[in-house]
């Protein structure tokens, strides 16, 4: 039988990894995987994090199941963490899912479940996984353009021009902040056209949330998906903790479909506990409950947010350094798109040529695409990028 499989590409990110570890130099730059990491290239447990584990550890009596949907706690404090009121309770269904992954990937089986034939569009580009999953899935799919390689911002003319192709029932794909992998964002304003838009066509939104706090706060990167949220009678939204909470392994990460009405809403729910029963029957709980313990405890709250508040900062203080210092080498503005972008990535808008040339020169590892892990870097290594950058003609 294991004969007949085919090897498969491998993954490129992955690749890179391997790749990275095996440099001897000592003054190499990592910024290919998406994790972050602090000055140090330490990627921590945040103080909350430890301090809900060992409540849990201390206190947990029983490792029974919990539901099919997860525990219900977590769907409450996920959905205020995400939507907070901009739907009301009645109209949200939601699953605790092995990551946001997880989360994608149900959504995808519920929209083949319930639209076998709608074409699920992404941006170009967008990240890996969500073409290879609908790919896997057998499921009909379409891009619309995003990234403007000249000004490194949003296309937002291409991109409006082709959502203009999609049809009634479609599903549209939208990153709900930080976007991976090229750091580029509608502005609010933008995104309130293509909600209008969306409307107008009769699409139905599928909101991936997986960076949530990285961008410009908590409720500031929440706002354009509770406007999605609350303009739409169906939406779909597929949240990560992986990032906010640093629970990457822990596979933690909710979907929640938003209903027209409650009745629709026990339909939606009743699917995706049907979902979760088919694919792996009972969610990972350890990385929920420990969100949700941080979540419901005003003490640990408020430090889980302090922390999240310095990982957001600290990366903003890098990509002003490194617009910054490339301004000082350059004498011009053309790459204030890095102080610009938000979230881990920014995409440098390269040839896949050119990144080869700063790994084999100068050590420093990005993605072929030119994403860079904004968070690989420290206040030592910017100026070493900026060079380097400067040095291969980019
Ligand atoms: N969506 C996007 C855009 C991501 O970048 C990621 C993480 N790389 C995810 C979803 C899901 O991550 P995880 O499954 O680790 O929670």
């Amino acid at each position: 039988m294991l004969e007949n499989l085919t090897a498969l590409p491998a993954d490129k990110i992955l690749a890179l990894m391997a790749k990275y570890k095996e440099d001897p130099r000592t003054d190499k730059v990592d910024l290919g995987v998406g994790v972050y990491k602090d000055a140090s290239g330490n990627t921590p447990v945040m103080r909350a994090v430890k301090e809900a584990e060992r409540r849990i550890l201390a206190d947990q009596t029983s490792k029974a199941y919990t539901g099919l949907a997860g525990d219900p706690a977590f769907g409450t404090a996920m959905r205020e963490l995400v939507l907070a009121d901009s739907v009301p309770a009645e109209r949200v269904a939601a699953v605790a899912t092995p990551g946001g992954t997880g989360a994608i990937r149900q959504a995808l089986e519920l929209i083949k479940m319930a639209a076998p034939d709608a074409t699920v569009w992404l941006s170009n580009p967008t990240w890996p996984n969500h073409p290879s999953i609908i790919k896997y899935l057998g499921m009909k799919m379409a891009e619309y353009r995003y990234f403007d390689e000249e000004t490194r911002g949003v296309d937002f003319d291409g991109l409006m021009a082709d959502l203009d192709g999609i049809a009634a029932g479609d599903v549209v794909l939208l990153h709900g902040c930080c976007h991976n992998p090229t750091g580029a964002n509608l502005t609010l304003d933008q995104m309130d056209q293509v909600i209008a838009k969306l409307q107008a066509k009769g699409a139905v939104p599928l909101v991936d949330i997986a960076y949530q706090g990285f961008g410009d706060g908590l409720d500031a990167d929440a706002v354009a998906t509770r406007r999605i949220a609350s303009s739409f009678d169906n939406v779909l939204i597929a949240a990560s903790c992986s990032k906010n909470f640093g629970v990457y392994r822990e596979r933690t990460g909710i979907l929640m479909a938003v209903a027209k009405d409650a009745d629709q809403k026990a339909l939606a729910q009743q699917t995706l506990a049907y979902l979760n029963r088919q694919n792996y029957s009972f969610p990972p709980d350890h990385g929920a409950r420990v969100v949700t313990t941080i979540l419901t405890d005003p003490e640990l709250r408020a430090d889980w947010e302090a922390e999240l508040e310095e990982t957001r900062n600290g990366m903003l203080a890098l990509r002003q350094q490194l617009a910054d210092e490339l301004k000082r080498l350059t004498n011009s503005d053309r790459f204030n798109f890095l102080a610009d972008h938000r979230g881990m990535f920014s995409r440098l808008g390269t040839s896949p040529e050119k990144v080869e040339q700063l790994r084999a020169e100068h050590g420093i590892y990005m993605v072929g695409d030119s994403r860079m892990n904004i968070a690989g870097l420290n206040a030592k290594t910017v100026p070493i990028l900026a060079k380097a950058i400067v040095d291969a003609g980019i």
